[in-house]
């Protein structure tokens, strides 16, 4: 198709009321394509289609369904280079990271495609003699998503997989910085027979689609990966006055990483680096707070020093980068005004925080790691969203394990260490949704569940078989045979 990229309502491509320029942040020259915008009034139509739509898909056989997310799982598989390639362009992740998401976004839809086919009810034997009772679940009519631009590919295709896949359908928005690989997805499902209006795609503002599929009375659920200020109004929004949407919220984080004395450092050093600065540190799982034990303290700051030394932060496309450009400007603003902030708290800058000029025009920032932090800093409590790490000392595994739970968030939490003793104890006791022992905080399977505990996360979990819990609702029959 010919820019500009279109927006999908009831079947057809349709024009939007203006146009967005998606601009490379490695090379701010660079348009990766415009994608247009839609207006209220189309956000309100994707919505009427996806009304229509339902009943004829929520009866949809699980085999009709698993053949249209087979075959999108086969395209993007058979595209990842061209998609992951787009992902890097758009977002600025390294072309390895690219093609890696794009992979895990065709493993998604070849699981959920499997997951046609599982979903089972129960029957259990009534107290009431003659009486039989049965459990099944069933789809939950128009989901309404809202998504990031941080993972432009999976995010999307974790909510739209298993919502198709059990039977609902749905009205998607991007976020506005990243919409072409929402629109490649979009474009392969319903190529691959998605009947009309199942999937209807807006781009545009949160401020305006994102609002109208919000406040909608024929949206029955919502699902919202993105700030914690963002969740805030999206839940206010969905649950206010009488709509009471069902709601699921994946939200930021502030993920502590433990290092204690124990730990293989050449282990903690990569799990700390990686955690906290690849993917630009753009990761709602990065490790930002690395509270390191004293006895390793000093050693694990110097190599991780010498490490960051060594990483490449250059062109997302280019090959020998590890780290990318920053999003965009109002990030990178973000970034520099907590590295600022850090100093001014009497933090003390180990390594980087620099702006860096590249052959091309573009948001690139030397990862910084700051020494000498307390968690009662801001940059202990605030989601910074970028290549900016903080170390705490510590003298104890309680401490440390105090350290990391004191905090409003609970995505993910980690520690490298040799001791069993420790990290059980560890998995038991860290108040967070994923647990990583001797492995970064960031980087996850597809198959398993997704999602965090306190300030992080609202709702059911994400991916997965645990995926059903949302994107179904649950019915209770009794029959009395005679
Ligand atoms: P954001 O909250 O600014 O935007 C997220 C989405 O909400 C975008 O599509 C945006 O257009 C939309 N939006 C904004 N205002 C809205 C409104 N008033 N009504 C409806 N929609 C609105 O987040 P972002 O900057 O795109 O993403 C970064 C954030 O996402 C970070 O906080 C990160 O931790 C979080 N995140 C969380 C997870 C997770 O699974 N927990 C995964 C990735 C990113």
């Amino acid at each position: 198709m010919n820019a500009p990229f279109k927006n999908l309502i009831a079947g057809e491509w349709v024009e939007g009321n203006s146009v967005n320029p998606n601009i490379n942040p490695s090379n701010t020259k660079d348009v990766v394509g415009e994608y247009v915008r839609a207006s209220k009034a189309q956000a309100e139509e994707a919505i009427a289609a996806a009304k229509a739509a339902f009943p004829a898909w929520s009866r949809s056989t699980p085999q009709e369904r698993y053949e249209i997310l087979k075959k999108a799982s086969d395209e993007i598989l058979a595209r990842k280079d061209e998609l992951g390639r787009l992902l890097s362009r758009e977002e600025g992740k390294t072309l390895a990271e690219g093609v890696g998401e794009t992979v895990r976004a065709g493993q998604i839809f070849a699981f959920f495609a499997g997951e046609c086919l599982r979903l089972a009810g129960e029957k259990l034997a009534s107290v009431r003699p003659g009486v039989e009772v049965d459990m099944t679940r069933e789809p939950v009519g128009v989901v309404g998503m809202i998504t990031p631009w941080n993972f432009p590919i999976a995010i999307p295709s974790w909510k739209i997989a298993p919502a198709l896949a059990y039977g609902n359908t749905v009205v998607i928005k991007p976020a506005d910085l990243v919409p072409g690989c929402s629109w490649a997805i979009v474009d392969i499902l319903h190529r691959a027979g998605l009947p009309k209006g199942v999937l209807n795609l807006v781009m545009g503002r949160g401020s305006e689609v994102g609002q109208v599929i919000l406040e909608h009375k024929d949206v029955d659920a919502i699902t919202f990966t993105g700030s914690v200020p963002t969740g805030r109004k999206v839940a206010a929004a969905a649950i206010g006055g009488s709509r009471m949407k069902k709601l699921q919220l994946e939200m930021g984080g502030k993920n502590p990483l433990v290092v204690l004395d124990d730990a293989d450092l050449k282990v903690a050093v990569e799990v700390a680096v990686n955690g906290a600065f690849f993917s630009t540190g753009q990761r709602c799982t990065a490790s930002s707070r690395l509270i390191v034990q004293d006895g390793i303290h000093d050693k694990f700051v110097e190599a991780c020093v010498e490490r960051m030394k060594g990483l490449v932060i250059d062109d997302a496309l280019k090959a020998g980068t590890h780290i990318g450009p920053v999003v965009d400007q109002s990030q990178l603003d973000n970034d520099l005004k907590y590295i600022a902030i850090a100093k001014e708290e009497g933090a003390r800058l180990a390594f980087g925080g620099e702006l860096l000029n590249r052959e091309t025009p573009g948001f690139y920032l030397q990862p910084a790691l700051f020494t000498e932090t307390t968690n009662s800093m801001r940059i202990s409590r605030e989601e910074v969203f970028g290549p900016v790490a903080n170390v705490i000392r510590v003298k104890s595994y309680d401490e440390a394990l105090a350290i990391a739970n004191d905090t409003e968030f609970g995505l993910s939490a980690g520690i490298c260490t040799s001791s069993l003793k420790y990290a059980t104890h560890f998995k038991r006791n860290s108040e967070a949704g994923m647990i990583m022992v001797n492995l970064p905080t960031a980087g996850v399977d597809y198959h398993v569940p997704f999602g965090g505990r306190k300030g992080s996360s609202y709702g059911p979990r994400e991916q997965g078989a645990y995926a059903r819990e949302f994107y179904t609702t649950v019915k209770t029959a009794y029959t009395f045979a005679g």
